[in-house]
């Protein structure tokens, strides 16, 4: 029912604009320069803004229903249609609790990997693949817009939507949202880079207060938005929910208009977080330009008590109240013309206007399929992989064990706004099954239920332990799938601990014990403790949420027909008490300081030379690579020119394979504090055995950059810098050095 809706009102404003345009004609009038697609966007935007009562562009300021703006009919102005992502194309007839509930009339597209999946296969182009695939599909839906996509920070492993962003390192954030955007816009297609600024947990999102140094905010939290913008031009960017420095993120000024319109120049349209806005004036005056959601849809939503009781706000840039606002002087119109016209610009950039976008299109087609396959593969890590024990060889393993609560069911995503209903999605058993056969006799059996999920009484859950023990005890390998569930990692929550959910520890050292070719595959948004059990097992594939095609992935590693080439995001700390954000979250009475600065991730950890389980950066290979002849040039640079960084990598193993080459930069002397390494180039090169290439990296002035405080800016200071390549942040291969000159 609801979907019609939309399908509807894009028919009726097609008449509409048909119908005016003809009688025009008919007319003898010519019409009017903004329908004129031969002008430029400006000219358009400008003839049209001069069209609209001070009315009509009021009532553009608040959204029309729970995913669309308002159309306008007199003009012609179509509707933004938006749904969510960003892993795929999610339902939009109503808020997550809605579209996740069993009787919704579920819309299905390709389910991609999640974000954090994305970001381990450092692969920037497989990004903007992924980034046209969706738009694609937004497309064939009859959608314009995607909300997608996250890139906040992973500060905290327990934020319940670690999986949907890029993981803890600004720059490798950075170059996968710019490529997402690059690969959505391509397609005319609406991308909201989200949710600015530093959404980095659920606890009390709506509610919390958090202090942040402006130093923190330009070197971590904010980067992939600044490259968002100034690298992209993306055209929309979404507000968080958070306090930001005592201020709602809607209504504050520095974030929304000194920073991201004035200072990166920003010239698309900020749309409010569903709900995000408390005030009329404060809003509008602060940069915020459309607010979401509106209508009947966002009055029904606001006055349920669990919308209340969760802190949400909304309403507040309805018509009246904005002409009201305008009136009363307390917001100038040029202010509302100003949203008007950057959400006009980005409709006639995106071809709303001209070509508009007409539901009834193909979805989930081979070639979108084929990018969710690569990218589940690539972005797998293989974290540990003693004594060979994998790939598993189906010519020689006659019967494999596959156990847990993760293997029989598919995982698309984590849970909350961006999880996707696929078609079809392929679970871990039977991309394995798929890969084994026909040599190898595959048996599975639960071993433990998921935590939550309806276990029966205690001789059941034993029975189900020992039988999940007896098989592993009577077949040559067993693969024990763990790991999270929607219902326990999600958006709206965060995990409450950072170890695996109830008894899959007990489940893996049970079956390690009776079987030692014991291969764990975790499928979790965010790193696990591993204690208890790390040691106990040969192998460890980190499957995160693989979308629909994660099962074949899973399958082709295990089993070799895929070389894995993933590498860590995020650090994997061996205990949560380690993470350098440990006391400082969830934060007390309503106020969270992130008092450990820039030192999030990697950095925290090497500045207070803490061993983490497994380093930034890190991600085995079924082949070796040899890294030699670091070239550093100019050995002495003037400021603001490049450094050149050279160096060869060769694939010493038998396979081909891929790897990723990781540049670090370190400042030897500092007027301020510099991290001792800081990632600021990469690149992924794919190998055959024995081939070799050389790779040349180039670091600008903003690798050598710090943001001082005192002077607001960014400062590159003369001195040494040291260059670090490695395969990982805690394994690098080659060091060399430059000066920078005054
Ligand atoms: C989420 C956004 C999402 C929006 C619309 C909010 O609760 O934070 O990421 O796009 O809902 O569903």
């Amino acid at each position: 029912m609801c979907q019609d809706i939309p399908v509807k009102r894009t028919f009726w404003i097609l008449a509409s604009m048909a119908t005016l345009a003809a009688a025009q004609v008919l007319r003898g009038q010519t019409p009017p320069p903004y329908r004129n697609s031969k002008l430029t966007v400006e000219q358009r935007v400008e003839d049209l803004l001069r069209r609209m009562t001070p009315q009509e562009k009021a009532e553009m300021l608040a959204g029309a229903g729970w995913m669309e703006s308002q159309p306008n009919q007199r003009l012609g102005i179509p509707a933004i249609k938006m749904a969510d992502g960003p892993m795929g194309v999610r339902n939009w007839a109503g808020s997550s609790a809605v579209t996740n509930a069993a009787a919704t009339k579920p819309v299905t597209s390709t389910a991609f990997p999640a974000g954090i999946a994305m970001a381990s296969s450092w692969d920037p182009e497989l990004a903007e693949r992924e980034g046209r695939a969706i738009a694609q599909e937004v497309k064939a839906l009859g959608r314009d817009m995607i909300l997608g996509p996250t890139v906040n920070i992973n500060r905290v492993p327990l934020w319940g939507r670690n999986f949907e962003g890029y993981g803890e390192d600004p720059h490798l954030a950075a170059r996968m949202g710019v490529a997402y955007i690059r690969g959505v816009q391509a397609e005319g297609v609406i991308p909201s880079v989200k949710h600015f600024a530093a959404n980095n947990q659920e606890f009390e999102r709506h509610r919390i207060d958090e202090a942040i140094s402006e130093r923190a905010l330009h070197e971590i939290y904010f980067p992939a938005f600044r490259a968002a913008v100034e690298e992209a031009g993306v055209w929309a960017v979404m507000s968080a929910y958070n306090k930001l420095n005592g201020r709602w993120c809607d209504e504050n000024a520095a974030l929304l208009s000194d920073t991201l319109k004035k200072r990166w120049g920003f010239k698309g349209f900020v749309i409010s977080d569903w709900g995000s806005t408390y005030s009329t004036a404060g809003t509008i005056n602060a940069g915020m330009d459309l607010e979401m959601p509106g209508g009947e849809p966002m009055r029904v939503w606001l006055s349920k008590p669990a919308t209340q009781k969760d802190g949400n706000g909304a309403g507040w840039l309805e018509a009246d109240k904005v002409m009201a606002a305008v009136t009363a002087g307390e917001v100038k119109q040029a202010a509302v013309d100003d949203a008007v016209r950057r959400m006009l610009r980005v409709m006639f950039t995106a071809g709303l206007f001209d070509h508009p976008h007409m539901a009834g299109g193909e979805v989930d087609t081979p070639d979108q399929q084929a990018v969710a396959r690569a990218a589940a593969t690539e972005g797998m890590v293989l974290l540990k992989n003693a004594n060979g024990a994998l790939p598993l060889d189906a010519k020689q393993i006659h019967s494999l064990a596959v156990i847990g609560p993760n293997a029989a069911v598919a995982r698309n995503g984590g849970g909350g706004s961006s999880l996707v209903r696929s078609k079809y999605a392929v679970t871990p058993l039977a991309g394995i099954e798929e890969r084994a056969a026909p040599q190898v006799k595959v048996q599975y059996a639960l071993g433990v239920a998921m935590e939550g999920a309806d276990a029966g009484d205690a001789a059941a859950r034993q029975a189900a332990l020992d039988e999940a023990v007896a098989l592993a005890r009577r077949s040559e390998a067993a693969v024990v799938v763990v790991g999270y569930a929607p219902q326990l990692e999600s958006e709206g929550f965060d995990r409450k601990s950072m170890d695996l959910p109830a008894g899959q520890g007990e489940l893996i050292e049970a079956v390690a014990a009776a079987n030692p070719r014991t291969i764990v595959v975790v499928v979790a948004g965010a790193p696990v403790t591993m204690k208890g059990w790390i040691d106990r097992v040969p192998g460890v594939l980190y499957a995160w949420y693989g979308g629909q095609e994660a099962g074949h992935a899973i399958g082709d590693l295990l089993f070799g027909a895929a070389n894995p080439s993933g590498k860590l995001p995020v650090t994997f700390p061996k205990d949560w008490k380690d993470s350098p954000a440990y006391g400082h979250y969830p934060g007390e009475n309503l106020h969270v300081a992130y008092a450990e600065g820039i030192y999030v991730g990697y950095r925290g950890f090497d500045q207070r030379n803490v061993d983490p389980l497994f380093p930034f950066g890190h991600g085995l290979s079924y082949t070796t690579f040899e890294y030699s002849d670091l070239a550093v040039t100019p050995a002495r640079v003037e400021r603001d020119k490049p450094v050149t960084v050279t160096m060869k990598v060769r694939n010493t193993g038998p396979r081909a394979g891929a790897e990723v080459v990781q540049l670090y930069v370190h400042q030897v002397h500092s007027s301020e504090d510099r991290p001792p390494k800081e990632l600021k180039a990469f690149r992924r090169v794919t190998l055959g055995a024995g081939e070799s290439q050389t790779v040349k990296l180039t670091l600008g002035a903003d690798a050598m950059s710090f943001y001082s405080e005192a002077r607001k800016d960014w400062v590159a200071e003369p001195g040494r810098f040291e260059v670090m390549v490695g395969a990982s942040s805690r394994d690098i291969r080659l060091r060399g050095k430059f000066e920078l000159g005054r």
